[in-house]
C-alpha cells in the first residue's frame, strides 16, 4: 500500500492545484493521498492557508474525493501550527474545515515574555541563526528547550493525530551548535516521546529533509526511530510534498531506516480511524 498523508498544494505554500497531486498520485500507484495545508494564522505570512479561501476549498475537497473515489482515497487533513496564545483551538479549525485528521507541527517558536517568533524552518539557516541570537541570546540549549516545550504544550493542550517532523529543530543546526547525543537533548526527546506514548499519537517519518538536501536523514532521525520502536509508538512515512513530483521522494530511505530500527508496520488513515499495514521487504 502506497500512502502520503502530508501534502501542501497552492492553498498553502505548495506549487500546484490539489488535482495535479491527485493525478500524479494515481500515476505513481498511490492508494491514499492526504492533503495537509498549513493551518490559518492570525498574522500576515507567506505559507499558511488564507481564511478567505475556506468555502472554495471545502467544495473542492468534496468534489475531488468523489471524482476520484474509484481510483484513490483522498483525505483532507491539515498541518496545524501551534503557537501559545496565538494559534486557534485545533478542534475548532477541524470542525470548520471538515478535516479528516490533524498533523501538529512547530515551525515558529515563541520565547517566554516575548511576542517575537523564532522561525526555525524554511530554506535558510541565516534566519535560524538570527532568531537564536536575537531571541535566545545565542543559547542553543535554551532555544531548543523552548522548541520541545512548545511541542509538549501542543500535545497536552490540543487534539492531534500525528506529530509532524518531530526533531526538525536539528535541520539548521547541522552539528554546529549541539550534538543530538548530548544528555540534555536526549532528555528533552524522551520527555516528548513519553507524552506521545501516553496519548496514543502517531509520529510521522518525514523524508523532506533528505530530498531537499537539508538533512542527511529523516525527521525524526534513526536514534529516535529506535525509541519509537521500544515505546511501540505507531509511525507513518510522509514526504511533506510541496510539488506533485515530490509525493514519494526518499520513501526508500524512510522505509529502510524503519526496517533497520526494527519497525515492521506503518499506519494509514482509513476514513474512520487508523489502520496498520506491514512494511514489505
Ligand atoms: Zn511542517
Ligand atoms: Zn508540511
Amino acid at each position: 500500500m502506497l500512502t502520503n498523508h502530508h501534502t501542501h498544494s497552492l492553498y498553502s505554500d505548495g506549487s500546484s492545484q490539489p488535482e495535479d497531486y491527485i493525478l500524479e498520485a494515481i500515476a505513481k500507484g498511490f492508494d491514499i493521498l492526504g492533503f495537509s495545508e498549513h493551518s490559518p494564522l492570525p498574522f500576515e505570512n507567506k505559507f499558511s492557508f488564507r481564511q478567505e479561501n475556506k468555502d472554495e476549498y471545502l467544495v473542492l475537497m468534496q468534489t475531488l474525493k468523489q471524482k476520484y473515489a474509484s481510483q484513490i482515497l483522498i483525505f483532507s487533513g491539515m498541518e496545524m501550527d501551534y503557537i501559545p496564545a496565538i494559534s486557534e483551538n485545533f478542534i475548532k479549525i477541524k470542525t470548520e474545515y471538515k478535516l479528516d485528521y490533524l498533523i501538529g507541527s512547530i515551525h515558529l517558536v515563541k520565547p517566554q515574555n516575548c511576542d517575537d517568533l523564532w522561525f526555525t524552518d524554511g530554506p535558510d539557516f541565516e534566519t535560524y541563526d538570527l532568531g537564536l541570537n536575537e531571541l535566545f541570546g545565542g543559547d542553543i540549549k535554551k532555544a531548543v528547550t523552548a522548541y520541545y516545550h512548545q511541542l509538549n504544550e501542543m500535545i497536552e493542550s490540543q487534539q492531534i493525530d500525528v506529530v509532524g517532523h518531530l526533531d526538525k529543530i536539528k535541520m539548521h543546526n547541522r552539528n554546529r551548535f549541539f550534538s543530538e547525543d548530548e544528555h540534555w537533548y536526549t532528555l528533552l526527546v524522551n520527555e516528548t516521546l513519553e507524552l506521545i506514548q501516553d496519548r496514543d499519537i502517531i509520529v510521522e517519518i518525514n523524508t523532506r529533509g533528505i530530498y531537499k538536501q537539508r538533512s542527511e536523514t529523516t525527521f525524526p532521525g534513526f536514534s529516535i526511530l529506535k525509541l519509537l520502536k521500544a515505546l511501540r509508538i505507531p509511525v507513518m512515512v510522509n514526504s511533506d510534498a510541496h510539488k506533485p513530483h515530490e509525493l514519494d521522494l526518499s520513501f526508500d530511505q524512510g522505509f529502510l531506516l524503519l526496517k533497520q530500527a526494527g519497525i515492521n508496520e506503518v499506519v494509514y488513515f482509513k476514513g474512520n480511524g487508523w489502520g496498520f499495514e506491514p512494511i514489505l521487504a
